[in-house]
């Protein structure tokens, strides 16, 4: 078969996982006889990930790096790599094999059938503590409900065509949300459902607050409706003033009670316009970085052709 799926695997501190990922997914397509590219991009691991990369190249010339100068975050990495690929099309998937690649044949079957982006869907998100589901729920309602994006299911397993790739690539944001952008560009899509794997070595990156992080900058990404936060807040306000001053007319005089009910209003107030402004300031701050227009990232190294 001539035509090529490449593969983008982002890598941070993976050491443990980088040569059994390859090894694995470079089996599975073998054994289904695609043609196939493997990129590693080393997101700045500080343990050996870019050995282990070097390694695998070494095993097989299919395998090729991308090493980042520093940490830049895991939609980053993905894009670099992405900007590399050779393949008809390209597939994205973590390192750790909680993606199955077992299921790249099925996806890379469906991408010759037309569908310009495979979708892998979780059928179970594995284990994940009560605290984590919930606030992921909460996540996926807000963004829907905001950016009109449904994410609930999706994950960042995704077989694409040259065609959305290069789309893609032509998004100026430096401030990249692969799994929202590839929802916004449309396309003909269908999905492939897969159960989130155990992690077998390493350790998760995420913490809660690069997890809260993750979920402000996507929203933001995609919708100015936070902005609007000052509007109805101020309505809220204006509303109580009003019914404050009917009841201070209607109901007693006593001034002790009042001062301590106007006095709570007040730091509620403070406290909302402040929010507000930091809304502002974080929409003020993209700008800002937009503005700047530096480099997403910045590749260090590279390893194979
Ligand atoms: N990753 C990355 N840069 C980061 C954090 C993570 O490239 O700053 C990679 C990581 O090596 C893995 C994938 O992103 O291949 C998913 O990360 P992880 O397994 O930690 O996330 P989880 O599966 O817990 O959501
Ligand atoms: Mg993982």
């Amino acid at each position: 078969m001539d035509e090529l799926l490449s593969i983008v695997i982002p890598a941070f501190n993976e050491e443990a996982m980088v040569e059994k990922a390859a090894a694995t997914v470079a089996g599975v397509l073998k054994d289904a006889g695609i043609g196939y590219e493997l990129i590693f991009v080393d997101d700045g691991s500080r343990d050996g990930t870019w050995e282990a990369i070097t390694r695998a190249h070494a095993r097989d010339g299919n395998v090729r790096g991308l090493g980042f100068s520093r940490n830049f975050g895991k939609d980053r990495a993905v894009f670099a790599g992405l900007s590399r690929v050779k393949g008809d099309c390209a597939a994205v998937m973590d390192c750790d094999l909680q993606h199955p690649p077992e299921k790249l044949p099925e996806m890379f079957a469906l991408w010759e059938q037309g569908y310009e982006i495979v979708e892998g869907v979780k059928r179970d998100r594995g284990e994940e503590s009560a605290f984590h589901r919930l606030c992921a729920n909460g996540f996926y309602a807000l963004i829907s409900r905001l950016a009109g994006l449904d994410m609930k299911r999706s994950s960042d397993f995704k077989l694409m065509d040259r065609r959305v790739v290069d789309t893609l690539l032509t998004f100026p944001e430096e401030e990249v949300f692969f799994r929202g952008l590839t929802a916004f560009v449309g396309f003909r899509r269908t999905e492939v459902e897969f159960d989130v794997a155990e992690r077998t070595a390493g350790q998760s990156k995420w913490s809660f607050r690069s997890l809260a992080r993750y979920a402000v900058s996507s929203v933001t990404a995609f919708s100015a409706a936070p902005l609007q936060l000052a509007t109805v807040l101020g309505v809220l306000f204006a509303l109580a003033a009003v019914v404050t001053g009917v009841l201070y007319a209607v109901l007693g005089r006593d001034p002790s009670g009042w001062l301590v009910f106007l006095g709570v209003l007040a730091i509620l107030g403070v406290a909302c316009l402040l929010l507000c402004l930091g809304v502002a300031g974080y929409y003020l701050g993209r700008i800002f970085r937009q503005g700047l227009g530096r480099p997403r990232s910045i590749i260090s190294r590279e390893c194979g052709e």
